[in-house]
């Protein structure tokens, strides 16, 4: 048997990728592909790391329970949601696990049983031959009968192998400063001249995080202002920047937006476009696509693209509701209106 050859090779080890070669490979000659390590100058994923009720509940399913080492302090309760425009400020209350995101996913990188391999590298190139796939990675070259596109935003295996499809894209920018702020919280802010999307702070171990996702056209200037209005509008104080880093971010707009795949290669997690619109939320949906995939390997791999497109019709739903929900959010109107009403607000004690 040819040691470089594989029934499955998933690339990208971040939630979705790594719960997928957890389900498969007892079943399949696995082999998950991703460049991320312990060391201190490895890639590691810009991220507001906050598990949602319903990551939470993925995790649950397979009974597993999160390691405080994966925890950062503070843990929050509530979202301060700021809108910058009408200076409308309520807190919503929500039930989030505050993490430190790099260890997160060597932790379900760690829970992957032996039984696959993990090749630590970046897929350069993939193409397609006639036994099935050959993945260059540099050094090394494997072979698969099965792609599996677990590569996130930007993914490699959607630009090759369906490259007519042009997800709505954003460009993340996060800057971390040492933490100044007395009573550190979480805030989610709206501010339509800089950006149609959403921004976000939160702290975690003393350092505080400023992150936006801005339309690709001058995205840094439309950080910056944001910066300063929060600054001056706001009282935020940022400070020096310890580090700004930046990555892609997708935003489906509807139906068409969503790539499960053919052709022996399939998408799963961000990279077949699974991450909520309205709130960038996307650990649930890399964890769900992930399962259902499983699921239909684990029926057989003939007919698996077919299944996985029918097992996945209620997760694109559910992702089409949060399309739907976007205008309460986003329309300046209808979020001032809602915003006005209190509805589900909490109402703030002030101390002292
Ligand atoms: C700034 C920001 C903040 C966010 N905050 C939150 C949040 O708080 N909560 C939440 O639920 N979601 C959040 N999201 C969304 C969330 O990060 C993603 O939707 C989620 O991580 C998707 O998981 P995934 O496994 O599909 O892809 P990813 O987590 O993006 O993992 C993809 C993996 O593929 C690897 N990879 C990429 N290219 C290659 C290649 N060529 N070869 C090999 N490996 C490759 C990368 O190293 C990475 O490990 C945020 C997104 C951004 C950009």
């Amino acid at each position: 048997m040819n040691e470089n050859r594989y029934d499955i090779a998933i690339i990208g080890g971040g939630p979705a990728g790594c719960t997928l070669a957890r389900l498969i490979c007892h079943k399949y000659r696995t082999i998950l592909i991703d460049p991320k390590t312990d060391e201190e100058s490895s890639f590691k994923k810009p991220c507001g790391g906050l598990l949602s009720e319903d990551a939470q509940k993925a995790l649950a399913r397979f009974d597993l329970t999160l390691p405080k080492s994966v925890m950062v302090d503070p843990q929050i309760f509530a979202v301060r949601t700021i809108d910058l425009e009408s200076g409308l400020i309520r807190h919503y209350q929500r039930f989030y696990i505050n993490l430190d995101r790099h260890r997160f996913d060597l932790w379900l990188k760690g829970l992957i049983p032996e039984k696959a391999d993990i090749l630590t590298a970046k897929a350069e190139k993939i193409t397609r031959d006639k036994d099935g796939f050959v993945i260059d990675c540099g050094e090394k070259k494997i072979s698969a009968e099965f792609i599996v596109g677990a590569d996130g935003a930007n993914s490699v295996v959607r630009r090759t192998f369906f490259p007519k499809k042009h997800l709505r894209s954003y460009v993340a920018i996060q800057q971390k400063f040492r933490e100044n702020n007395p009573n550190p919280f979480y805030s989610c802010i709206f501010d339509r001249a800089t950006t149609d999307c959403c921004s976000w702070s939160i702290s975690k171990d003393n350092v505080f995080i400023f992150g936006g996702a801005f339309p690709k056209d001058n995205c840094r200037g439309r950080f910056e202002e944001q910066k300063k209005k929060l600054e001056e509008k706001q009282g935020f104080c940022f400070g020096e920047p310890l580090k700004t880093e930046a990555c892609t971010v997708l935003r489906p707009r509807g139906f068409k937006d969503f790539v499960c795949g053919g052709g022996n290669v399939l998408l799963i997690g961000e990279a077949a476009g699974f991450i909520s619109p309205s709130s960038l939320e996307g650990f649930s949906y890399a964890f769900d696509s992930a399962i259902l995939l499983a699921e239909c390997f684990l029926k057989g791999a003939q007919n698996v693209e077919k299944r996985y497109r029918r097992a996945s019709l209620g997760l694109r739903f559910k992702l089409f509701g949060k399309v739907l929900k976007c205008p309460f959010m986003y329309q300046p109107f209808l979020r001032k209106t809602v915003m006005k009403s209190g509805l589900m607000s909490i109402k703030e004690i002030k101390s002292g």
